[in-house]
This record gives structure tokens, sequence and C-alpha cells, in this order.
């Protein structure tokens, strides 16, 4: 009782304070402050903890991206039948909210399709577009678009894909999926037929309604081959997506993070994280004149078990060091900044992500 007088008697004393204070004006320019999320941009760096995010600050010649977000959390990612999660269970996870088993796609585990947060925002009148170096039809992606028992039923994934309507915008490679099929069906002109603009290379603008971009049959090149395609596609993503004016949803991924794990490469994953940053660099720089969008960044699961530590025991080197060729149970750091941000501080789990989200857009 005595807490709650003294909690009441604050509250006086800062509203008489806060009265006295201000002017009509400050009451209105605190209103403007209370920003409504438009746009949601989540950004997945596939098999990316903190080592290989302190590995891109150690490298990084200027502050990086990480260091601009401010709030931070950490997420847990296990599967429902792993402890280790693969990017199907974790994409799942997160374009979802259900736990699933290793290598199910927008499925829950037991195999009942589920929508993913591309498709409930589309629902509610957002653009969605998802740009990513991968193939498009690959476990991270697809989580996103498709629904499938297999992460390498790839050919089914790309069908999903094709029929999905509740896309407007595909930036990445897969292209045999789509035209050089075992069932012969060209989907890249069927898609063509249903209204849909097709590109194989990226290009500059376009007014089209729905728009997709396969740059290579497999997954695109690594960064020293296909350069600035990353922070490019981005660009191309924010300025078609940002025409809509009930804003848009967009997932961007730095695909290949993951893939230099698996390889034990830190060149490959200096490269990557670098891209990656430059990427969210790009994206930060969109939201912050925006003010009204929404940019989460995070992280499937760790992939390679990187540590740095000096290999003489010294302290006077940073070796990057890898425990194996596949994903570990670390947990996976979160940033988050603008309107709905907040809510991303703290320990949570992959599950939790679709609903600050939607939380966020619904505020
Ligand atoms: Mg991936
Ligand atoms: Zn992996």
């Amino acid at each position: 009782m005595k807490r709650f007088l003294i909690f009441l008697f604050s509250l006086i004393v800062t509203s008489v304070l806060s009265n006295a204070c201000s002017t009509s004006n400050d009451v209105i320019s605190d209103k403007n402050d209370v920003k409504k999320t438009r746009n949601i941009i989540l950004m997945i760096g596939d098999g990316m903890s903190t080592p290989q995010v302190y590995a891109a600050m150690l490298v990084s010649d200027s502050p990086t991206a990480f260091e601009r977000f401010p709030i931070t959390g950490l997420v847990k990612t296990f599967s429902k039948s792993n402890k280790i999660t693969d990017s199907a269970a974790g994409g799942t996870a997160i374009a979802t909210g259900h736990k699933t088993n290793n290598g199910m796609i927008g499925m829950n585990a037991d195999s009942i399709a589920v929508p993913s947060m591309l498709e409930i925002l589309s629902q509610k009148g957002l653009e969605t577009g998802i740009v990513v170096t991968s193939y498009i039809t690959h476990a991270t992606p697809a989580a996103f678009l498709a629904k499938n028992i297999n992460r390498n039923n790839y050919e089914e994934i790309a069908m999903d894909i094709a029929k999905n309507d509740k896309v407007n915008l595909l930036i990445g490679g897969g292209r045999k999926h789509f035209n050089n099929r075992n069932d012969k069906i060209d989907l890249i002109e069927i898609m063509k037929d249903n209204g849909w603009f097709y590109s194989d290379t990226l290009i500059n603008s376009c007014d089209g309604d729905n728009i997709m971009i396969l740059a290579d049959d497999g997954h695109l090149p690594t960064y020293s081959e296909r350069g600035d395609f990353l922070p490019q596609a981005t660009e191309f993503a924010l300025n078609k997506l940002n025409k809509n004016k009930n804003g848009f949803f967009l997932m961007i991924e730095g695909s290949q993070i993951d893939f230099a794990g698996h390889d034990n490469d830190s060149t490959y994953l200096v490269d990557e994280m670098l891209d990656f940053n430059t990427t969210i660099n790009k994206v930060l720089d969109f939201a912050q004149k925006d003010g009204n969008t929404l940019v989460v960044v995070t992280a499937d699961h760790e992939t390679g078990g990187l540590t740095i530590v000096d290999p003489n025991q010294a302290y006077t080197k940073t070796n990057f060091h890898f425990s194996n060729g596949s994903h570990s149970p670390l947990l996976v750091p979160i940033f988050s900044y603008g309107p709905g941000a907040e809510n991303f501080s703290g320990i949570m789990d992959n599950t939790d992500i679709i609903d600050k989200i939607l939380k966020a857009y619904e505020k």
C-alpha cells in the first residue's frame, strides 16, 4: 500500500511538473514521436552468432552496422526435433512462430502448414519481398514462401513460390528449379503469363507490380565474384516496395555466411559478413530517413562453432578457429531499430519474433 501511495504521488508530481513545463507545441510533438510502424525489414544472417558479428568488427576499419542498433537481445534456436536446428526449422520458427522438425518448411511438427509473417502481413495490405544470395528455394526464404515436409524438394518449393499470391518481389538464385525441372513445366513462363515481370539480372528500376529476378541457375557466386549484388538488390527492393502507401515487409538474407561456416573458410566468412554489414547500413540509412520502419537483424543458428583465439595463448593474436563443419546451438543475437524495436531486448525464443513484429505493426 505504501509503495502504491509513493507511486501515485510521484505520478502526480510528474504530471504537475510536465504540465507546468510544457507548451501546447510540446504536446503535439510528443504525439508525433509515437511513430507508427509502417514498414518491416527483417534481416537474417544465416549461421551468424556473436563470433561472426565480432569477426566483422575485428576486420572492419569503421564501426559496424551492428553498433548502430539501440536495442539488442539474444535468441534460443533449438528446433522441435533437435537441440541443434537446421535452417529449415530455424527459418520456419522465425517466419511462422512454430517450432518444427529439422528439414521441414513452413509446417509445424505435425506437418500442418502454417502461415508466415510475409503471408500475414500481405493480407494486411503490405507489399512483400524477399532478397537472398542463395537459391530463392533454399530453406530460409522457403520458410516464408512455401510449405513442404522436406527442404530438399526444391522443385515443389519453386511450385509453391510460383503459386504464392502473397509475395510481390523475389530476388536471388535457384533459376533451375523454375525452368529446368523434372516435370518440364517452365514456371518462369507461367509466372510471366500471370503478370510477373522477370529478369535474369539485377535491373535499375521497374514499374511492374510483381517482379522476380533470378540471377543464377544455382546459388549466387561468393562475394568475391558477385560483388555488391546484395546491397544493390536491397536498394532496388526498397525503391520498389516503398511505393506502396500501406507499407511493406522485406526479408533480406545474408545466405552465404552459413556456407562459409560449413567450409571453415574465414576469408569467405569475413567477405560475407562485411557484405551483410554494408547491406544493414543501407537498410538503417533508409529506416532512419523514413522514421516508420522497424528493422530487425537476427540469425537462424550459428555455423562452424567459430571461436576467436590466440593459438599461442598469449592474448596477442586473434585467429579464427572453427570447431567443425556443422551448426552449433549457440544463442544468436537480435538487433532492432525503429518503432517497436523496444520489444526485442532480453532473451527470447526464435518463435517469439513473429509476435513482436506483428505487435509492432498493429500498435
Ligand atoms: Mg539460408
Ligand atoms: Zn547451414
